[in-house]
């Protein structure tokens, strides 16, 4: 195995399955933190996170083929594997994996983790059909590859962390799923790897997602709970940024992604919006 400091870099699953067996045998316990990589602060926040409650943290590096549908940006999702090292490994990251397409999935590939309810065609799986079929079955291989005590999880993709959860009940994984606050910008953008895609003046109109939120959780405080009226609002202040189109802007039932009238506590308001060609997502739960 190669090394980064004090960091492991593992590129292949016998090698992980070999260090994980060797810390469980001295009692430590592990923390797993799925990523695609090209981290920033979001990312970060999640190892820190791992490794303030796990002994070991492992983290991966994998920008996952089953999860991007035809025409989207799988070729061109930034990576930058020495970057997200040094990052790693100052965060207290004890190994990461980073595997190759091909040591993940066999040719003949032909085995899915897919949730069969209307779940995950809800929200961002309206316009990504087959996109959490893709997260569950790489989120299992790495769980069974891994085999963590508590898998760390932002809630900025906040469908994905109710499909994760709903996925290791109905499967009986025994990990903790622990979700994680959102990063942000300091004006408000929430950090993604995606953010990248953006030129000057569409960074500038991405602020559209996170001031919606305000408007929204403005207009919670003053006691309106009617749901189509506070999202009429949020999407007519998103439409009038001439870079923005609404992909969706919705409120949904926290736990099982139907859409709600009435806005109460745990109920997750969502949203995906294309700034140009970029398409961000950004969420909040109603308190
Ligand atoms: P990704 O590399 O985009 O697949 O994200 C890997 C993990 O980082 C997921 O659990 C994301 O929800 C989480 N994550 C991404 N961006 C943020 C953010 N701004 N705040 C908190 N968590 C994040």
């Amino acid at each position: 195995m190669n090394t980064y400091k004090n960091m492991l870099i593992a590129e292949t699953i016998a090698d992980v399955r070999a260090q994980v067996r060797e810390w469980k045998a001295a009692g430590l316990t592990v923390g797993l933190v799925p990523t695609m990589g090209y981290l920033h602060e979001g990312h970060t926040s999640l190892v820190d996170a791992a490794a303030a409650q796990c002994d070991k943290v492992v983290a991966s590096v994998f920008v996952n083929p089953t999860q991007f549908g035809p025409g989207e940006d799988l070729e061109a999702y930034p990576r930058d594997f020495d970057r997200d090292c040094g990052l790693l490994e100052e965060h207290g990251c004890s190994l990461v994996f980073h595997p190759s397409v091909e040591e993940m999935y066999a040719p003949d590939a032909a085995t899915y983790v897919e949730i069969l309810d209307d779940m995950p065609k809800q929200l961002c799986g309206k316009t990504r059909p087959i996109h959490f079929r893709g997260v569950c079955t790489v989120v299992s291989k790495l769980f069974n590859i891994v085999t963590p005590d508590k898998a760390f999880f932002g809630q900025k993709d906040a469908q994905q962390l109710v499909v994760i959860r709903r996925m290791v009940r109905d499967m009986s994984y025994g990990i903790e799923i622990v979700g994680c606050p959102i990063i942000r910008e300091e004006d408000g953008l929430a950090k993604s790897s995606r953010n990248t895609y953006l030129n000057a003046e569409e960074r500038q109109a991405a602020l559209v997602l996170s001031r919606s939120i305000a408007l929204a959780k403005k207009l919670i405080a003053d006691g309106n709970r009617n749901a189509e009226v506070v999202l009429t609002a949020m999407r007519a202040l998103i439409e009038e940024e001439p870079l923005a189109k609404i992909d969706y802007v919705s409120a949904v039932d926290g736990y099982n992604l139907q859409p709600v009238e009435g806005l109460e506590p745990g109920t997750l308001v969502a949203m995906a919006v294309y700034i140009g060609k970029t398409r961000l997502i950004d969420n909040f739960i109603v308190e």
